[in-house]
């Protein structure tokens, strides 16, 4: 089969819910991938992040193997012997006194929510049913009907409803707007991406985490901070909080929880907030199985032996000097954090950001337009220095071939 055999295939029986690039990945190593016609390619997207460890990583692959031949699921109504090992290794790992594991990245902002509700109610004293929650414009916290009720993105959004009450939005990156919202005194929670990476790669405004943090302090409402996509070294330090000292009273992660190896998604937080969810009242069959266990527990050991934090801010630094350096009509601006980064792509003779991904790949390089006019460059942070500045020959030869 070749190329475009793969693609009919999915086309015609698979559902259309996604608009890939018209390639079909069958292997990958580090910071690489090859197609089924055997081509190598820099993978500058990571699985959205997800890869942050390279692919398949041995040591994760490692523990991936040795649970699989031994249990893999028992679900929670029983202990199992992987799962307090995790959640030791976990909460010391971020600082905080519980985890609650799940799996994807929505289902765990499905959870903070929920979290957040149960504390307004059985701690803050909001009267039943009137908890509400700031979440920000452009956000992107997952497909689930209540996370696309927050959502102010149509494309997400439409022909969903009904919708799930109890949003307010407000705008990213605005500090005034956040204020006056927070004088309702049944505000619960302000959720936030601390860079917003699916709106691309937003990058606020410096100091904006820790004074939105002192607000949400002073108003008796939970900060909470998806880093489902920041978190995990991406940004250039462990979570995309820590630029600027912030300790979000629930952290949301998943992604590269498990170097991308399997679905892994955690909510972390202290017992003031934690404990007030009782047996029953939350779960997922799935979530905490001893397989994500021992792979997050490696994927995590990974990010700190290698100094991947460390690499994503050195490279990151590199990265955008390099590209902003690059002369071509078509990059309207470079932006982004340690090595989450995004190029605003503005449309010159009818030639687009997916029009710069396809030829980027035809180069040797892929990545993936979001919302029509940006292109996320987010490699694995195992990258080197030098593949680095391989790639960024690749990212130059294309702009330079629309010249
Ligand atoms: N939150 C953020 C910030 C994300 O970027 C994403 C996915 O891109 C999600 C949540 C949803 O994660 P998942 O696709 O694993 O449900």
């Amino acid at each position: 089969m070749k190329t475009q055999d793969y693609i009919d295939r999915e086309d015609k029986f698979g559902a259309h819910n996604y608009h890939p690039l018209p390639v079909v990945l069958e292997k990958g190593k580090g910071a690489y991938v090859w197609d089924v016609e055997g081509k190598r390619y820099f993978d500058f997207l990571s699985a959205y992040s997800a890869v942050n460890q390279g692919h398949c990583h041995p040591f994760i692959v490692k523990a991936l193997k040795e649970q699989a031949e031994t249990l893999t699921l028992t679900s929670r109504a029983f202990y199992n012997s992987a799962l307090g090992e995790f959640e030791e290794y976990i909460t010391r790992y971020f600082g905080y006194d519980k985890v609650l594991p799940m799996n994807t990245g929505a289902e765990a902002d499905e959870t903070a929510i929920k979290l957040c509700r149960k504390w307004a109610y059985k701690v803050k004293g909001i009267p039943d049913n009137q908890a509400k929650i700031i979440v920000c414009e452009g956000n992107f916290h997952g497909r689930t009907i209540s996370i696309i009720s927050m959502s102010t993105d149509p494309v997400a959004r439409n022909e969903y409803g009904p919708y799930t009450p109890g949003f307010v939005i407000i705008p990213y990156n605005n500090l005034e707007a956040l204020e006056k919202e927070l004088k309702d005194p049944y505000i619960a929670g302000f959720l936030v991406e601390p860079v917003q990476g699916e709106a691309g790669v937003n990058v606020p405004d410096e100091g904006y985490l820790e004074k939105a943090y002192d607000l949400c302090k002073r108003n008796n409402v939970l900060f909470m901070a998806d880093e489902v996509q920041t978190g995990i070294a991406r940004t250039g330090k462990l979570l995309a909080c820590d630029h600027e000292n912030v300790r979000p009273d629930i952290l949301i992660l998943g992604k590269a929880l498990s170097g991308g190896v399997l679905p892994v998604s955690t909510v972390l937080a202290d017992d003031r907030i934690m404990l007030t969810i009782q047996p029953g009242e939350h779960g997922s069959t799935f979530g905490g199985n001893p397989v994500a266990a021992k792979v997050a527990i490696a994927a995590l050991e990974v990010i700190r032996k290698e100094k991947l934090a460390d690499n994503a801010e050195k490279l990151g630094q590199i990265f955008r000097t390099e590209f902003r350096n690059i002369e071509s009509d078509l990059i309207e601006i470079v932006r982004g954090k340690g090595l989450l980064n995004a190029v605003v792509i503005k449309p010159t003779n009818g030639k687009t950001a997916w029009d710069v991904c396809v030829a980027m790949k035809e180069n040797g390089l892929i990545a993936k337009p979001t919302h029509d006019d940006i292109i996320r460059f987010a490699p694995p942070l195992i990258i080197t220095e030098q593949e680095l500045r391989e790639a960024l020959n690749i990212i130059k030869k294309t702009f330079s071939q629309f010249e």
